[in-house]
């Protein structure tokens, strides 16, 4: 259903960009091994390389050969050429000796120890074949695919282009940042966190006015949303009389998905499409705002933006203390996990509005919707900030 963003013809909008603006973009292209990795056999370790079978012994030093360098002679029995690492393993060689292992004195090289063909030996194309396909497309570039990319002589890449995200929040309670809220207003936080989500996910955010909670304006603001690749709302989608998001996006013709999901914080979470752009009406309370994005939102994000792997990675930690909770609804709940990742403690929360208990915490527990009580000791599910 989610597809890459595309252009006008139907295809996939990408861009070739260069290999310093490449982290963090989605590749778009098969990238292949331009030649063997080694293109030669080569010494992982600074040492000698020998013939392992005239180990433990005396040999004669004929040369050395360094990084940069290949070697032009063989090594005959009983004979050692001193090498450093990355240099090419000379023909005749099939082990090298660590430099610790030797004493050395003249010519004469004495390893007191055995060794094994091939130790300390990168063979030729045991790192990858030349052809051999070293990055898909569809993998959002880390600083290891950099290093790829470089080493496959890639200067230029080609990525998918960024999903547009506009993002839109509603309420006349809501009054911009700079404004000091008279103490029945909020100042808008929910496009800025959700500006920084959207980036994080590869996206580029647009922020527009808010939208005022009446259905000539909330349109006219979600018509101007809908230009973009995906659009993000901030409330006025749960029950409440003056909650019209739906209503209006309903009116634009509007395809949904869900407008329920079974989780807090972030409930009433609508999903839908309307004149051919996906959209979330997420609800306005800044935690649910923030789990429903990040549970929801990130991943259609991520597929827009040509990503394969949109996994959100729940790994287990063990309670600090006994927890419990009223079954029915999975809860992402705000908390602290140990630097070793090992253990998480709850961290005190007073619902969906408590901004403050969020920063506090590095994590979200994730509580399993039909279980009550947990012990301190028991594993449980958390998701990483
Ligand atoms: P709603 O989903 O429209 O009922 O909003 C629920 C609550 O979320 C509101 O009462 C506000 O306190 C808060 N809220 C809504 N929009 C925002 C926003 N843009 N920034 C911060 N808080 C918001
Ligand atoms: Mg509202």
């Amino acid at each position: 259903m989610l597809e890459t963003v595309r252009n006008a013809r139907g295809e996939p909008r990408t861009e070739s960009v260069a290999l310093e603006a490449a982290a963090g973009r989605v590749l778009a292209e098969r990238i292949a091994a331009d030649r063997d990795y080694p293109a030669l056999a080569r010494s992982v370790r600074d040492g000698y390389a020998v013939r392992a079978v005239d180990l433990p012994g005396e040999l004669e030093a004929i040369g050395e050969v360094r990084a940069g360098e290949s070697f032009s002679g063989e090594v005959g029995a009983r004979q050692a050429v001193e090498i450093m690492t990355g240099a090419p393993v000379p023909r005749g060689a099939d082990a090298v000796v660590m430099i610790e292992y030797v004493r050395r004195e003249g010519a004469r090289v004495t390893v007191g120890e055995s060794a094994k063909a091939g130790q300390f030996i990168n063979p030729r194309a045991s790192e990858a074949r030349a052809g051999e396909t070293l990055l898909e497309p569809g993998k959002r570039l880390d600083y290891t695919d950099i290093a790829m990319l470089a080493a496959a002589g890639k200067e230029r890449v080609r990525v998918y282009a960024t999903p547009r995200v506009a993002i839109i929040a509603t309420g006349d309670e809501i009054v911009p940042v700079s404004e000091t809220p008279r103490d029945f207003q909020i100042r808008n936080s929910n496009v800025y966190s959700l500006a920084a989500q959207v980036t994080r996910a590869g996206g580029a955010p647009e922020i527009l006015p808010v939208a005022r909670d009446e259905a000539a304006h909330t349109r006219e603001l979600i018509e101007r949303g809908l230009d973009a690749d995906l659009l993000l709302l901030s409330g006025g989608v749960s029950a409440g009389k003056y909650d019209i998001v739906e209503r209006v996006l309903g009116d634009l013709g509007a395809e949904f998905y869900f407008d329920r999901v079974l989780i807090q914080p972030g409930q009433p979470l609508v999903f839908g499409k309307a004149r051919g752009k996906f959209f979330f009406g997420l609800p306005g309370n800044p935690s649910s705002t923030m789990v429903t994005f990040e549970i929801f939102g990130r991943a259609a994000l991520e597929l827009l933006g040509g990503q394969e792997d949109i996994a959100l990675h729940m790994p287990f930690a063990r309670l600090t203390e006994d927890f419990r909770h009223r079954a029915g609804l999975t809860r992402f709940l705000p908390a602290g996990l140990s630097s070793d990742g090992a253990a998480v403690t709850p961290i005190a929360w007073r619902g969906s509005s408590d901004v403050p208990a969020l920063t506090r915490a590095n994590a979200f527990m994730v509580v399993d919707a039909d279980r009550q009580d947990w012990q301190a000791g028991d594993w449980i599910r958390v998701l990483l900030k």
